[in-house]
């Protein structure tokens, strides 16, 4: 059992019509742990992220967040996002503002801060992923690479006390993706408690506490990287390995 729990999973289900796309769910992570999550595709793994910041309801079980049941609406639903960021594999950047604004926006709307206090705690954030120097930019003067690092620091500009990825860095050209998974190195070297959806084994061997493995909606296995990797217990995993290493 995870000491300090920050996020807890408890017999979560959720249907899609007929189909049950997750199915009794358990998962902690605890404050400053790294939790990656694989499987193949269609196993879940996007709406469990999605389930953790409530953009997706669940029917039965329940997700809490510090302790405390996931708020359902309102202002408590607007802060719950603001506290579990979520990365997503397009970036979702808004096209018509700058790289600064579109950092230092959502800390003024919801987290109340001026917006001198957000513009420079916005370009602090950007020195952190590398993009100081393109604060007056568009998105789309910028690389795939450099936008997803902007979506980053864009979502650490809310303060989270975590953060969410999904595929961050499926929709990039390979050259970038390092640069993106740099940034995630360090935000987990520096603490901060992370759920990844990722196929990069080599960021789960290095960076995660954890790897959960999901196959049709269930988590088959919650095992440590070292473990996972050179001994996968169900056939799912091990066959789920053999095809991606
Ligand atoms: P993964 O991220 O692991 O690829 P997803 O969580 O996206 O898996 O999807 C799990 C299953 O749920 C898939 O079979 C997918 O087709 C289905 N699904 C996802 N979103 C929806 C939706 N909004 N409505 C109906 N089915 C969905
Ligand atoms: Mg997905």
């Amino acid at each position: 059992m995870a000491v300090d729990p920050l996020i807890e999973l408890d017999g979560v289900n959720k249907w899609y019509g007929d189909l049950h796309v997750l199915q009794n769910i358990d998962l902690t992570v605890a404050n400053g742990e790294v939790v990656v999550v694989v499987g193949p595709s269609g196993s879940g793994k996007s709406t469990l992220c999605r389930t953790i910041n409530r953009l997706e309801t669940i029917q039965s079980g329940a997700i809490r967040l510090d302790g405390r049941p996931l708020p359902e609406e309102g202002r408590a639903l607007a802060r719950l996002r603001a506290d579990v960021g979520m990365v997503f594999q397009s970036f979702n950047l808004f096209a018509h503002k700058t790289v600064l604004q579109n950092v230092s926006l959502a800390p003024v709307k919801v987290r109340r801060r001026t917006r001198d206090e957000a513009d420079r705690r916005s370009l602090e954030l950007l020195d952190r992923v590398g993009l100081a120097s393109h604060a007056s930019t568009y998105p789309a003067q910028l690389s795939g690479g450099q936008q997803q690092r902007v979506a980053i620091a864009r979502a650490l500009a809310m303060e989270p006390r975590a953060l969410l990825f999904d595929e961050p860095t499926s929709a990039l050209d390979p050259e970038m993706i390092n640069e993106v998974l740099e940034v995630m190195r360090r935000l987990a070297l520096d603490g901060m408690t992370m759920v990844v959806v990722t196929h990069e084994m080599g960021f789960a061997r290095a960076s995660a506490d954890r790897v959960v493995f999901m196959a049709d909606g269930r988590l088959v296995e919650d095992r440590t990287p070292e473990e996972f990797f050179t001994a996968p217990r169900s056939d799912r995993a091990k066959d789920f390995l053999s095809k991606i290493l």
